[in-house]
């Protein structure tokens, strides 16, 4: 008996191993319309055997194409207030998209009416995820910002062609080549996120804001998007760059379900 007990907490215990050294099944954007379908092999119970089911079944999925949604700019909106700093970030190379994690003690937030969100990342897509009547800009800049309670946060900006952005330099000259790696910048390179924004000014933006998910396996929802109105450039020499780390690396818009997308104007 004692032996039997002992072997299920044995067996308990290698089942949590196993959960916490098997990382999550692999995906790519090439077969983003499977990725609900994707199966853990590491996982016998329904639903923990597909745990990218959200992509599939979420009614709440982001991107989306604002041509296709019902625009409400009757309502008053909170102010977005941008409050970042300059930081020593880590530079990111996650397999998927190239990405720039705040420092631990990062003071840089998104401040939503009396509500502040700290920045904890920023990453790129080419081309955009969000689209305009199936028209899709050059690239996508993601602000990834987490509340206290866990809410996710993520502030979009469309990138087009035109003058160089330093900081966008910046982050394209450090980041690793290989996807899992990052370069923790033991050097302190600096960059102020800010200046990735269409405006120096930290309030007055116009933006589009809709409920969404995460654009990435496993799809969680629960993510409130806002999208600025006016776009920022990078040089074409840039946007190559860009390339040559990750191309093709956005979703489709997905299916607005009857959602109603906020506007300032
Ligand atoms: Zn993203």
């Amino acid at each position: 008996m004692i032996n039997k007990t002992y072997g299920r907490l044995i067996a308990m215990m290698v089942t949590c191993y196993v959960t916490v050294v098997v990382a999550a099944p692999h995906w790519d954007h090439e077969e983003q319309e499977k990725w609900g379908a994707i199966e853990d092999p590491s996982q016998t119970v329904i639903p923990l055997n597909y745990p990218y089911a959200e992509c599939s079944i979420g009614a709440h999925q982001s991107p989306v194409d604002f041509a296709e949604a019902r625009i409400d700019n009757t309502r008053k909106l909170n102010d977005l207030e941008v409050w970042y700093d300059v930081d020593k970030p880590v530079f990111y190379n996650t397999g998927h998209a190239i990405q720039v994690n705040t420092s631990p003690d990062y003071k840089g937030e998104l401040k939503i009416g009396e509500e502040s969100f700290p920045l904890i990342q920023l990453h790129f897509h080419e081309p955009s995820e969000h689209a305009v009547g199936g028209v899709k800009f050059p690239a996508e800049l993601h602000f990834v910002h987490v509340g206290q309670d866990g809410r996710l946060v993520v502030l979009g900006v469309a990138i087009n062609v035109g003058e160089e952005n330093p900081t966008m330099q910046t982050i394209l000259s450090n980041m690793p080549a290989t996807g899992g790696e990052q370069n923790p910048n033991t050097g302190g390179i600096q960059i102020d996120p800010a200046s990735l924004l269409p405006s120096i000014h930290h309030q007055s933006f116009d933006y589009l804001s809709l409920a969404g998910s995460l654009t990435t396996p496993p799809c969680s929802e629960g993510v409130q998007w806002y999208l600025m109105m006016d776009p920022i450039s990078i040089s074409a020499a840039q946007l190559e760059q860009l390339k040559g780390f990750y191309t093709g690396n956005a979703r489709e818009p997905q299916n607005l379900n009857g959602r109603v997308v906020s506007s300032t104007k």
